[in-house]
């Protein structure tokens, strides 16, 4: 498996072993159980510590990437410090009083790194994010299965929500922060529900956050949901995170989608839910969906893929349309 060039690659870059409070694996389960659930990579992201960082070497291999990294869990939310040194440990004693957090964003960001707002609407103590999301590269819109009854669980529906509405002003300025969904795993059978799938350049910790940085990148629940979002205009076409010159011509929005039989398919865009369709619900739900717009319409396309009963089952970034 050496050499894996540019591709799409599927990782959880939330996951928890033992050396984090709550968490029940070790590193050489978790690796164990990243391969199985289909995953290409995933992050150490411990509570505040890089316990693990130098055990990681003897569990990843050409097959699975070990991206290392840190949940700072502060006082008033958690964010993910994602390719950070050997050993490094960022501080998390403060809260959004105390104005300290971009120092500490621009402590991961002059290595290389990148910062992620973790499950902004968790219900519990210091587990809403109360940052603005200024200095963040991204945000965890999808943090462990979607929807419970459980208490503690993130609640992903808001979190979408929010991130959905931001992103037209987002684009209007000029940038726009991405989506990632990621499995906060911390017992057994939790690794990669969901995950993100990127676009990168090669299976490395630089090409991976580098795509997911560019929002080159879709969500799914597990790794038996496959999808691809085209948009294009002639002969231009521009997958998941890119940007469409149309010229004011008309543009094609094309998702096909594997894996979610009698799924609906919606597509949004800063006018909100535009097209809604549904897909075949014979054998493992393969279908294609095409919707028809402009730039002039839509500053962006994005889409989701939910279950019956709403649950769901993978979301896109956006495309954006010039
Ligand atoms: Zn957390
Ligand atoms: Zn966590």
């Amino acid at each position: 498996m050496a050499g894996r060039g540019s591709g799409w690659y599927r990782g959880d870059c939330h996951v928890h072993s033992v050396c984090s409070h709550g968490g029940e694996l070790t590193p050489e389960r978790l690796a164990v159980e990243a391969r199985a659930a289909g995953l290409d990579f995933l992050a150490a992201t411990e509570h505040n510590n890089a316990d693990t960082h130098g055990t990681w070497g003897r569990h990843a291999g050409d097959d699975l990437l070990v991206v290392l990294g840190q949940e700072v869990t502060t006082r008033t939310g958690h964010w993910l410090a994602l390719g950070v040194r050997p050993g490094q440990v960022v501080d998390w004693r403060y809260g959004v009083r105390d104005g300290v957090v971009g120092r500490h964003l621009d402590e991961v960001h002059r290595g290389g790194g990148l910062c992620v707002a973790a499950h902004p609407h968790a219900p519990y103590d210091s587990g809403t994010f109360l940052y603005p999301y200024q200095g963040f590269d991204a945000v965890e819109v999808w943090n462990g299965p979607w929807s419970s009854d459980l208490p503690w669980q993130a609640d992903n529906e808001a979190a979408l929500a929010e991130w959905g509405r931001s992103l037209g002003a987002e684009i209007r300025r000029g940038g726009w922060r991405p989506a990632m969904g990621n499995s906060d795993a911390h017992l057994p059978g939790q690794i990669g529900v969901p995950h993100t799938v990127v676009r990168a350049e090669e299976l490395s910790t630089d090409a991976v956050l580098a795509g997911i940085r560019a929002g080159r990148s879709w969500i799914a629940e597990s790794a038996a949901v496959e999808l691809s979002f085209v948009v294009s205009a002639g002969a231009q076409r521009v997958g998941v995170g890119g940007q469409l010159e149309s010229r004011g011509g008309p543009v094609v929005a094309r998702l096909g989608v594997r894996g979610v039989p009698s799924g609906a398919v919606s597509f949004h865009t800063e006018r909100g839910k535009v097209h809604v369709a549904s897909l075949p619900g014979a054998g493992v739900g393969v279908g294609t969906v095409e919707w028809r717009t402009s730039a002039r319409e839509s500053a962006f396309v994005r889409v989701e893929v939910r279950h019956p009963g709403g649950r769901m089952a993978a979301l896109s970034n956006p495309v954006t349309l010039r």
